[in-house]
């Protein structure tokens, strides 16, 4: 037999627009780990991390399911009690006309599979900037390109309803609200929602409600769900238990399709079918979403009080720090930073790195607006590892711009 050359394989070059720079950052922080020093991760998003554990309550629920024979493939769309206490979470969430709901390995499976279901090619999808990176990395696979609309910075982060007005285009399918924010923590005014809802209404659009952090709300305030707000728009509200339930590796999200039911029924008929094509979610992890969502919600009160310090001792951090400004988060564990410096933020978001052995994500990661530096912090540490981790950062800015 003749001895054939290996050839290289090429990856899609579709794939070449994918990014995810939270985690595409870990190449640098394993060089510096490899010379021995420890990096303080403050780039993911992961509270087990840091001082927060499971409710108990919800590891014996999958602990229970996985004892009593329950790992075999679950139904497409998910098991039935799982799929009762999302339908009572819509209720308490006040979506009334929910028409759909099913189960997801993750936030992450529900965003692949609504895009996917919904958009051709030649068609777009309006995503914020900044934005959560996932978005842009499923239309890049899709082969779709990005239509952003800003989030005004100036107006507390909320979606700037002139931009999404004017970016609307007759290929335009649909428009995704992430509601507590990633990764400015915002959350959106009722009215803010009223409005984009009637943008949904006059242009036909699909809105993908990102709810999952809904539960992480530092002020008195409230999340409102738009899908509340406006029953009669097709709306896909997302939720899951990796951040408000803390089961981030359990990988369970969910989908809710409510709006009126003549203009869903296709729609959510795409949906079921990738569902089915997939098998289905995790299933002995599915048992814990009706113990999250009927159970006792006490460690919420925990959280959020850790959540609430840890938020203003980063404001206090940025305040007093020069070249850094930042708008004051209200929902989530994010805070997106402005930094004045003359340099990108990626090349300071390194620097930290190697120098500092702090990880935080430069904000052109997300999809900022072009001109602007930012970087996006995770403050689930405890207040000592914080208040270390912005005095590393604020040496860094002092030592290289003075
Ligand atoms: N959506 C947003 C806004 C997120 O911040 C995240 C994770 O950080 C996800 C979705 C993905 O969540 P999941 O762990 O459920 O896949």
């Amino acid at each position: 037999m003749p001895i054939t050359q290996t050839r290289e394989i090429a990856a899609a070059t579709r794939l070449e627009n994918v990014r995810y720079a939270i985690r595409d950052l870990a190449c640098y922080a394993d060089e510096v780990a490899r010379q021995g020093h420890k990096i303080l991760p403050l780039n993911i998003g992961d509270p087990i991390n840091f001082d927060f554990q499971t409710p108990p309550h919800l590891i014996e629920a999958v602990y229970k399911a996985m004892r009593d024979g329950k790992n075999g493939y679950a139904p497409s769309p998910g098991i039935k009690e799982a799929l009762d206490a999302i339908r009572g979470e819509a209720d308490r969430k006040r979506i009334a006309s929910v028409r759909d709901v099913f189960v997801t390995s993750g936030v992450s499976e529900t965003v692949d599979l609504c895009l996917t279901a919904l958009l051709n090619p030649g068609d777009d999808l309006l995503t914020p900037s900044p934005d959560y990176p996932l978005y842009s990395a499923v239309l890049a696979k899709m082969g779709l390109k990005l239509n952003t609309y800003d989030l005004n910075e100036d107006d507390g982060w909320q979606p700037e309803l002139s931009d999404i007005r004017r970016k609307i285009t007759p290929r335009t399918r649909g428009i995704v609200l992430i509601n507590p924010n990633n990764p400015t923590g915002s959350v959106s005014t009722r009215k803010m929602l009223e409005n984009i809802a009637d943008l949904a209404r006059q242009h036909n659009l699909v809105i993908f409600a990102d709810e999952i952090y809904d539960k992480l709300i530092l002020d008195d305030d409230m999340c409102v769900s738009i899908a509340a707000v406006a029953p009669d728009v097709p709306v896909v509200t997302f939720g899951g238990l990796s951040k408000n339930y803390l089961a981030p590796g359990w990988r369970i999200g969910w989908g809710i399709v409510s709006g009126e039911a003549t203009a869903v029924k296709q729609y959510n008929e795409g949906i079921q079918k990738l569902l089915r094509a997939r098998l289905c979610a995790n299933h002995p992890e599915q048992y814990a979403i009706k113990a999250a969502l009927e159970g006792p919600q006490d460690h919420l009160i925990e959280v959020r009080k850790k959540l609430r310090n840890r938020r203003d001792l980063t404001l206090r951090w940025a305040n007093s720090t020069p070249r850094v400004s930042c708008v004051p988060p209200r929902g989530a564990f994010y805070a997106f930073p402005r930094i004045d410096i003359p340099e990108g933020d990626d090349v300071f978001v390194r620097e930290l790195i190697l120098q500092k052995h702090v990880m935080v994500v430069h904000g052109s990661g997300f999809g900022q607006k072009p001109g602007t530096k930012h970087f996006r912090i995770v403050f689930l540490p405890n207040e000592p590892t914080l208040t270390r981790a912005y005095a590393a950062i604020a040496e860094l800015l002092q030592e290289r711009y003075r």
